[in-house]
């Protein structure tokens, strides 16, 4: 795979600081039961990096101790780490919303039997990839079958609460394009996803996400290896807008890595640029007790303006209406 930090870290994107934190977003490893071409991750089934159960108590003595409103656990597939329950339980236990980044189709592997009443139960926020409401360019980018899948996966988490306005159980879906083009307006596509899932399939879900595809890892190495990387550069450059560099993800969120070392956001962990804080290389969570990041300036390269092309996109979706 080709490295594309040493194309991306001379920039000129405008320099940024953190406001006050409000959530920690957590990868709790690599290991996923998929492979997607887009992955930012390089997660798969064999990758065997996860956090351990030190690095996830650590995390959830931080989460005690910050009053931070929002626990966000990603990876690879969350749920194959043997503590994400445990991280689950004890972030609701302290009132906090809790988002898993659920591929759907982990809801099909063994010993996942219940994991739709399990995230019930806790009332979690489910945000799922599904990056078209067509089986074809599902199934190109994800994986053969994983449509089928996903949709199983989808009339499941309806099936228990999720999805529904009445019930306040959250499913939202995240869209990405399928290659290096922006992401269309959000607000046009959730009408048609739910169009779309409604009529084909009886599927509701509350907010669909609209993300542009960063240009790093196994994307971002495709690129380079079909020349594709500096026009796509240039698409997200020319689609700057400075009004959504105040609500980039990185401005609220600090980011943990399978080991506990943090980063500005989940791209930046990717790419390897750690926190910046008093010169040091690498910061763990446990040096980061107690201690405010509020002001501290953020690690930016030329990826970031993935994050502010169109509308904007990041963890969260589109950021400007
Ligand atoms: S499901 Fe998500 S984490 Fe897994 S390979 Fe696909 S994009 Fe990566
Ligand atoms: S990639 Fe996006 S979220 Fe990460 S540091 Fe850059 S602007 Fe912030």
């Amino acid at each position: 795979m080709h490295a594309t930090l040493p194309l991306l870290a001379a920039t000129d994107f405008p320099a940024i600081r953190r406001k006050a934190l409000a959530t920690l977003q957590v990868n709790v490893g690599y290991r996923c039961n998929q492979q997607c071409v887009h992955c930012h991750v390089n997660a798969g089934p064999n990758r065997k990096e996860e956090m351990a159960a030190e690095t996830a108590d650590q995390v959830l003595r931080f989460i005690e101790t910050a009053r931070i409103q929002t626990l966000d656990i990603t990876g690879g597939a969350p749920e194959l780490n043997p503590h994400f329950r445990r991280l689950v339980i004890g972030a609701r236990a302290l009132g906090m919303q809790v988002i898993d980044r659920c591929n759907l189709t982990i809801t099909e592997q063994p010993g996942q039997e219940d994991l739709v009443d399990f995230l019930a139960t806790q009332r979690v926020t489910v945000v799922a990839s599904l990056p078209c409401y067509l089986q074809e360019n599902v199934d190109r980018q994800r994986g053969k079958h994983v449509f089928e899948a996903s949709i199983r996966a989808l009339r499941k988490l309806n099936a228990t609460g999720f999805g529904h306005a009445e019930t306040g159980l959250e499913l939202n879906l995240v869209y990405n394009p399928l290659g290096p083009s922006l992401p269309p307006a959000q607000e046009g596509l959730e009408a048609a996803y739910k169009r779309e899932l409604g009529s084909r399939y009886g599927i509701v879900f509350n907010r669909l996400y609209t993300l542009a595809n960063m240009p790093i890892q196994r994307f971002g190495s495709t690129l380079i290896s079909t020349g594709q990387l500096e026009p796509y550069m240039k698409l997200l450059k020319s689609a700057h807008r400075d009004e959504n560099l105040d609500s980039v993800m990185c401005r609220t969120l600090l980011s943990v890595d399978w080991q506990g070392y943090v980063y500005d956001c989940d791209f930046n962990q990717m790419l390897g640029l750690p926190l910046r804080l008093n010169g040091f290389k690498r910061r763990h969570l446990a040096d980061l007790m107690g201690l405010d990041v509020e002001g501290l300036a953020i690690e930016v390269a030329d990826h970031c303006y993935g994050c502010t092309a169109g509308q904007g996109s990041s963890c969260g979706g589109a950021l400007s209406a």
